[in-house]
């Protein structure tokens, strides 16, 4: 492409991009589409000769526009939101531009230096103290996996080493323990409150009795925000079990760590700053479009002595006195994700995100008020973040029946393509999630979901399976 239709084609780009944040509401929040539909519409094999950007764009708009779910909707309430915002998405355009490849200090110096900074100054913003150092990783199950793999090495990478999380502990961590190679049979998952936060004191019965029986307690994960219902665990508590047996303790805060750059919010995260490591995503609530996620930790000789390579062919002048980051992760090839970071936070500085956080955060509540005055409706967990489950209860309907209509409910509801929710199971029990995180996200969004729910109950009520 010459650089002349390369400017001309990226600024008819950079037009669409700005009318699709401005018109973005008007979509149907998800695609119409089954499976394979995509797929067949498109060749099975490449073109033998290149084709002009026009023939690109045309079918980006009417092919895969058309296929694809709008995370970005104000109606987006499925989940936990993966937002971002316009000045992420310019520096996610420089990054690309530039072609950066940030493995190594001398590859890319800038990238290198400004994500010490940035990681500091979101190290301050969320309360971390200066013993903590920062690194970007791809997402928070690979910083959860650079925990257990710490943790792994501190304790002496043994056979008999145990890890511990809640059983409302996310997905990540059963399988970032497999993929760090602890015994499937010396993974723990401790038993709930009716808060569905970890019990710290089942956690401590659980490792006296594997330190009875000859095992290693390694490492605990502790959750603030769990997936399913934002739980806190907690873990003060947690971080006195760890201290006493010498286990590691991370904090996987992957959606709802953002939330304590406000300071109204900060006790949700009382004990943090006693973790051995600490992830929380940028990438989910903090305006950064994915991927970004922040993983700090206290020791980082044990992550680098797990990760370190230095083959000869890597080795520059500065190695001695620089931070190389491939020997902070996994992978060789790093992106420069510092960037649109350090982009989003000088655009709306800390009193904006703040003021994003806390209007999320308010509308949840007012939600969680609705709910709560509706007869037709329970809640089934307490609401600190931007999550309200909850989920219609028919009057003298036996339990089954009633996970079986607030199934039929969400499906009808999500139907609309207005608006995106999705479910879990609380207690054992379906219940309905919506969490309130997207940029344009307001009151009028909040109140649509909220009216289609209730005409969609209300539909149902004589419903028969
Ligand atoms: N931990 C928690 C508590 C989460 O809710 C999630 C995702 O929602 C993850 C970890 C995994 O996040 P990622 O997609 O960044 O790996």
């Amino acid at each position: 492409m010459h650089p002349d239709e390369f400017r001309r084609h990226g600024h008819q780009l950079v037009d669409w991009m700005a009318d699709y944040f401005a018109r973005v509401g008007d979509l149907p929040v998800t695609p119409a589409v089954r499976p394979g539909d995509i797929r067949r519409r498109l060749p099975t094999d490449p073109p033998a000769a290149g084709e002009p950007f026009d023939a690109l764009f045309g079918d980006f708009r009417e092919i895969i526009l058309p296929g694809m779910t709008h995370w970005n909707h104000p109606g987006w309430f499925a989940y936990f939101p993966g937002n971002n915002s316009p000045p992420s998405v310019l520096g996610e355009m420089l990054t690309a531009t530039m072609g950066a490849q940030c493995m190594s200090w001398a590859t890319s110096p800038a990238a290198t230096e400004l994500e010490q900074v940035v990681m500091d100054w979101l190290r301050g913003m969320i309360g971390l103290p200066a013993g903590f150092t920062g690194v970007i990783q791809d997402t928070a199950s690979t910083a959860t996996l650079m925990a257990l793999i710490s943790a792994r090495e501190r304790a002496g990478n043994g056979p008999a080493l145990t890890v511990y999380a809640s059983r409302e502990a996310h997905s990540s961590v059963d399988k970032g323990a497999r993929l760090a190679g602890y015994a499937v049979e010396h993974l723990r998952h401790i038993p709930v409150d009716p808060g569905f936060a970890l019990d710290p004191a089942a956690l401590e019965r659980a490792i006296e009795a594997d330190r009875a029986a000859g095992l290693t307690p390694a490492c605990v994960v502790a959750t603030i925000g769990s997936t399913s219902s934002t739980a806190i665990d907690p873990v003060e508590a947690i971080a006195a079990v760890c201290r006493r047996h010498g286990a590691w303790l991370h904090v996987d805060a992957a959606y709802a760590g953002s939330a304590a750059i406000v300071p109204e919010l900060r006790p949700h995260f009382a004990g943090m700053e006693r973790a051995d490591s600490v992830v929380f995503n940028p990438h989910k609530w903090l305006l950064t479009n994915f991927d970004c996620t922040a993983y700090f930790v206290r020791d980082v000789d044990a992550l680098l002595r797990a990760c370190r390579a230095s083959p000869e062919y890597l080795r520059t002048a500065h190695d001695a006195e620089v931070v190389n980051y491939r020997d902070w992760g996994i992978q060789l090839g790093r992106r420069f994700r510092a960037l649109k970071l350090w982009f989003v936070i000088r655009s709306y500085g800390v009193d904006g995100l703040q003021a994003m956080i806390r209007r999320h955060v308010a509308l949840a509540r007012e939600l969680a008020g609705w709910v709560g005055s509706d007869a037709r409706f329970e809640l089934m967990a307490p609401v600190p973040f931007g999550l309200v489950c909850f989920r219609w209860r028919p009057a003298g309907m036996p339990e089954p029946e009633i996970d079986r209509r607030n199934e039929v409910l969400l499906a009808r509801v999500n139907a609309s393509r207005r608006v995106h929710l999705t479910h879990t199971r609380l207690g054992g029990r379906y219940a309905i999630r919506l969490v309130v995180g997207q940029r344009e996200t307001g009151r009028e969004h909040v109140e649509e979901a909220w009216r289609l729910i209730g005409e969609t109950a209300d539909e149902l009520s004589d419903w028969s399976p």
